[in-house]
C-alpha cells in the first residue's frame, strides 16, 4: 500500500513538474498580434486593423463579452467546461461509442482547452501519440490559467473562417455588429461555426448553419435560416488612414503592448467634411499640377486632432498617396512670418520701450542685408512699396520688411523662439537658412505649423499653457491677421478668407512654388492646409491665398457657423488706439493728409509726424534719406531730409564680394551700383581706389565699373566722408 502511495505521489510530482514546465508554443500563441479598433470621439469605428493577410483578430475582455454569448459557445463546444480538468473523459467515452457504432467520426471529444492546444500548434494528421501529447498539454494550460482566462482566450481566438478569428471579429464580419448588439438567433448561428467553419459559414451555407444551430439550441429552423441568410461579408471601414498609421507608429515606439481599442479625439463627421473640401479643391486645381494635398485641424483647447488628411487620396499610388503630407517637410513660405513679427512686438529697445509697434514704419525698398553673405530679398510681385507700416507689411506679406526685422532681431533669437514653438525640423538646417528664415526658407511640417499657429488665439500660450509670446503681442498679431484692410495691399479686397466670425489667416508660397499653404485660426480651432507635390514638382498659377485658404475657410465655416455666438478677439491690455499718420506711423499732426487708428503702447510718449510739414503755407512731404532711390525709381516727387543722418554708403555693404561673368567685365549691366545718403551739402566727391572719379549732385546714386581685385569707394560731402571696401572676382 505504502509503495502504491509513494508511486502515486512520485507520479503526481512528475506530472506537476511537467505541467509547470515551459510551454513556449502556448506563450507565443497568447501573444499573437491582435487587431486594434480605432473609434472616433463619438464611438464610430474608423478602423479595425487587419493582422497578417487581412485577417481580423480583435480582443474583448471576458467581462465585456455578453453572458449569452459565453453560454452559447459553451453549449455548442464544451458543456462540462467548468467541471473537467482540461480533458473530458465522459465526453470522450461518449464520442468513442458513437464513432464506433457509426464507423466514422461523427463527434469530436475536444474540450475548449484542447482546442486551444490545437490552435497553438496547428497542422497535420494527428497520431495517437500526438493526441496523448495534446491531452497532456491541455492539462498544462489548465495548470497555468483559470477557467475564465481559458474561456476568454478561446472566445478571442477561435477561427471562424471568412478571414476572422474570435467572437468580436466574427460578429462584425458576419453581421456587421458589435458583440453587445447581437440577437439570440445571430449568437446561435455564430456559435456553431467553429465546429466546421467552411460547412457552417452562414454566408455560403445558410441552411447548414441554421440546421446545426436549430439542433444544438433547440430553436426554430425557419427563423434561424432567416438570420443566417442575413449574414454578409462586412466591409471594414478604412477612415483617417494617415492619422491612424501615425498613432500606430506612436504606440509601437512607446514599447507598451498595443491596446485592443483606441478612442481618438478626431471626429469622422468633421474629417469627412474636410475631405470633401480637399477633394473639391484638388478638382479645381486640375491644370495647376497639384497632385497632393493635406489638412490638419486641431482643437485649441489642448491641440487634440479633429481632422487629419495626409493626402487627398491614400490609394493614389502614382502620386505616393500614402505619404503623410501633415508630417512631411515642406517650405512654409510666408506662413511663418507671424512668428517673426510676434517676436518683434516683444522685443525691447532702450528703457524697455518697444522696438516695434504695429505703427512702426519699415522700409520696403531694395536693400542688402547680412554680413558674410549678402542677402537681397525681393517681394512676391517684384514691387516695392517704400515706407510701410508693420501692420500692413505683415498682413500683406511683404518680404523686404520681414528680412529687415529678422536682421534686427538676429537669426539665433528667432531660431530659439521657433524651437519654443515646437519647430523640431529646424534644429537641423535652420541655421543655414539664415535671413531666408524670414521668408520661410527652412523646411517644417504642416503639423508643426498648425500647432504653432494656435498660440495666437490662445493669448500667446502653447497647448501646455506655457507663455511663448506676451499676451499683448499675441492679441496684436490677431488684430493684424484679421484686418482685411491691411491685407488689401497684398491680396486685394476680394479675399477668400473673409469670415462672419473672428478669424485670423496667413498664407504662404515656397520660393520655387512647390508648396502652397494656408493657416487659419479662431478662438476654438486651428486649421492648416497644404497643396503641392511630394515629387517636388512646381505648382502652376495657384498661390497659398487661393485654394488652400478656400479649404481652410470652409472647414472653419463648417465648425463656427453652427455656433451663432462669437465674441470678438480681446484687445491688448497695455495698448490704446491713437490717431496715426499712415505714412510716417507717427502721431498724426495738423499737416498730415489723413490718419488711421492704430495701437500704441499706453503711457508711451509719441512724436508727432514730421514727414508732413507746411512750408510757406504749402504742405510738403519730406522722406527720410533711405527712401531717396525708391522715390526716384517710382517717380514720386517728394522732398528728402538729407541732413537728418550722417553721410553713409548704404550700398554696396562694406566687404561685399562681386562676381563678374565676362573676362574683361566692364558692361553697364555688371556695373556696381552705389548709393550714399545723408551729408550736409547738395554735392559730393566720389573717390575710386583713392582717386577722385567725379563730383555728383543729389541723389548720390551712381555706378562703378567692375574691375577685378580689391577696390574701395569713398564719398566726401562737406566735412563728412564715408568709405566701403569691396572685391570683384
Ligand atoms: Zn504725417
Amino acid at each position: 500500500m505504502k509503495k502504491i502511495i509513494a508511486a502515486l505521489a512520485a507520479l503526481a510530482a512528475l506530472f506537476l513538474l511537467f505541467a509547470l514546465s515551459p510551454y513556449p508554443e502556448f506563450k507565443e500563441f497568447r501573444n499573437k498580434e491582435r487587431s486594434v479598433r480605432f473609434y472616433d470621439r463619438n464611438g464610430i469605428l474608423l478602423q479595425a486593423t487587419a493582422v497578417d493577410n487581412g485577417l481580423r483578430r480583435e480582443w474583448t475582455d471576458l467581462k465585456k463579452i455578453p453572458k449569452k454569448v459565453k453560454k452559447a459557445f459553451l453549449k455548442a463546444e464544451d458543456r462540462r467546461f467548468y467541471f473537467h480538468p482540461g480533458i473530458d473523459p465522459i465526453s470522450a467515452a461518449a464520442a468513442a461509442i458513437q464513432n464506433a457504432s457509426a464507423k466514422r467520426t461523427v463527434r469530436g471529444a475536444s474540450t475548449i482547452t484542447m482546442q486551444l492546444v490545437k490552435m497553438a500548434s496547428p497542422g497535420g494528421q494527428r497520431s495517437m501519440v500526438k493526441k496523448i501529447g495534446e491531452a497532456l498539454n491541455a492539462l498544462r494550460i489548465e495548470a497555468r490559467l483559470s477557467k475564465n482566462k481559458i474561456l476568454e482566450l478561446y472566445l478571442n481566438s477561435v477561427p471562424f473562417g471568412q478571414n476572422c478569428e474570435g467572437v468580436t471579429s466574427a460578429a462584425r464580419t458576419f453581421f456587421g455588429k458589435e458583440l453587445a448588439d447581437l440577437t439570440d438567433g445571430e449568437i446561435a448561428c455564430l456559435a456553431v461555426i467553429p465546429r466546421r467553419p467552411g460547412g457552417y459559414n452562414p454566408i455560403h451555407n445558410p441552411e447548414a448553419c441554421a440546421s446545426r444551430a436549430a439542433e444544438v439550441f433547440g430553436r426554430d429552423y425557419n427563423s434561424l435560416l432567416k438570420t443566417a441568410k442575413g449574414a454578409g461579408a462586412f466591409s471594414y471601414p478604412f477612415e483617417m488612414p494617415h492619422y491612424i498609421e501615425r498613432v500606430k507608429r506612436q504606440i509601437k515606439a512607446g514599447k507598451k503592448k498595443a491596446p485592443f481599442e483606441v478612442r481618438l479625439s478626431a471626429s469622422l463627421e468633421i474629417q469627412k467634411t474636410a475631405e470633401r473640401y480637399i477633394k473639391e479643391a484638388a478638382k479645381l486645381a486640375r491644370g495647376s499640377r497639384i497632385a497632393n494635398s493635406a489638412l490638419l485641424l486641431i482643437d485649441n483647447k489642448d491641440n487634440s486632432v479633429l481632422a487629419w488628411i495626409g493626402n487627398s487620396d491614400w490609394f493614389d499610388y502614382s502620386h505616393s498617396g500614402q505619404i503623410d503630407g501633415v508630417l512631411s517637410r515642406i517650405q512654409p513660405g510666408s506662413s511663418m512670418k507671424p512668428f517673426l513679427y510676434g517676436l518683434a512686438l516683444d522685443a525691447k529697445a532702450q528703457e524697455g520701450r518697444p522696438l516695434f509697434t504695429p505703427a512702426t514704419v519699415l522700409p520696403d525698398i531694395p536693400q542688402e542685408f547680412g554680413g558674410q553673405k549678402i542677402y537681397i530679398p525681393e517681394n512676391f510681385n517684384n514691387r516695392f512699396n517704400g515706407p510701410v507700416r508693420f501692420r500692413i507689411a505683415l498682413a500683406s506679406s511683404l518680404n523686404v520688411p520681414a528680412v529687415y526685422i529678422l536682421n534686427k532681431l538676429g537669426v539665433d533669437a528667432y531660431l530659439s523662439q521657433l524651437e519654443k514653438l515646437g519647430f523640431e525640423s529646424l534644429k537641423s538646417g535652420g541655421r543655414s537658412a539664415d535671413l531666408g528664415l524670414a521668408l520661410g526658407a527652412g523646411e517644417v511640417s504642416l503639423y508643426e505649423l498648425v500647432n504653432a499657429f494656435s498660440v495666437w488665439t490662445r493669448d500667446g500660450k502653447d497647448a501646455k499653457g506655457k507663455q511663448i509670446y506676451s499676451k499683448d503681442a499675441a492679441r496684436l498679431i490677431c488684430s493684424i491677421l484679421s484686418d482685411k484692410d491691411a491685407r488689401a495691399l497684398g491680396f486685394g479686397y476680394n479675399q477668400v478668407f473673409q469670415t462672419d466670425y473672428p478669424s485670423i489667416f496667413k498664407t504662404g508660397t515656397s520660393n520655387q512654388y512647390q508648396n502652397i499653404t494656408a493657416l487659419g485660426s479662431t478662438k476654438r480651432y486651428t486649421v492648416g492646409v497644404w497643396m503641392g507635390n511630394f515629387s517636388g514638382q512646381t505648382v502652376m498659377g495657384k498661390t497659398g491665398s487661393s485654394l488652400p485658404a478656400w479649404v481652410a475657410k470652409n472647414t472653419l465655416d463648417f465648425l463656427e457657423l453652427k455656433n451663432p455666438k462669437h465674441e470678438p478677439f480681446p484687445a491688448p491690455e497695455n495698448w490704446v488706439k491713437e490717431k496715426i499718420c499712415p505714412l510716417s506711423g507717427m502721431l498724426a499732426g495738423k499737416d498730415c493728409k489723413n490718419f488711421v487708428f492704430e495701437y500704441v503702447k499706453k503711457d508711451e510718449p509719441l512724436e508727432t509726424c514730421d514727414w508732413h510739414k507746411s512750408e510757406g503755407g504749402e504742405r510738403v512731404t519730406v522722406y527720410p534719406p533711405e527712401y531717396q532711390r525708391w522715390l526716384l525709381s517710382e517717380n514720386i516727387e517728394a522732398q528728402v531730409d538729407h541732413t537728418s543722418v550722417p553721410l553713409t554708403i548704404t550700398s554696396p555693404k562694406n566687404n561685399s564680394v562681386f562676381y563678374t561673368r565676362a573676362a574683361s567685365a566692364l558692361t553697364q549691366l555688371e556695373a556696381i551700383s552705389v548709393e550714399a545718403i545723408g551729408g550736409t551739402e547738395d554735392s559730393a566727391q566720389v573717390y575710386y581706389d583713392g582717386v577722385l572719379l567725379f563730383e555728383i549732385q543729389r541723389p548720390f546714386v551712381f555706378k562703378l565699373p567692375t574691375e577685378k581685385g580689391k577696390r574701395s569707394c569713398k564719398v566726401v560731402c562737406g566735412g563728412q566722408s564715408a568709405q566701403v571696401e569691396f572685391e570683384v572676382k
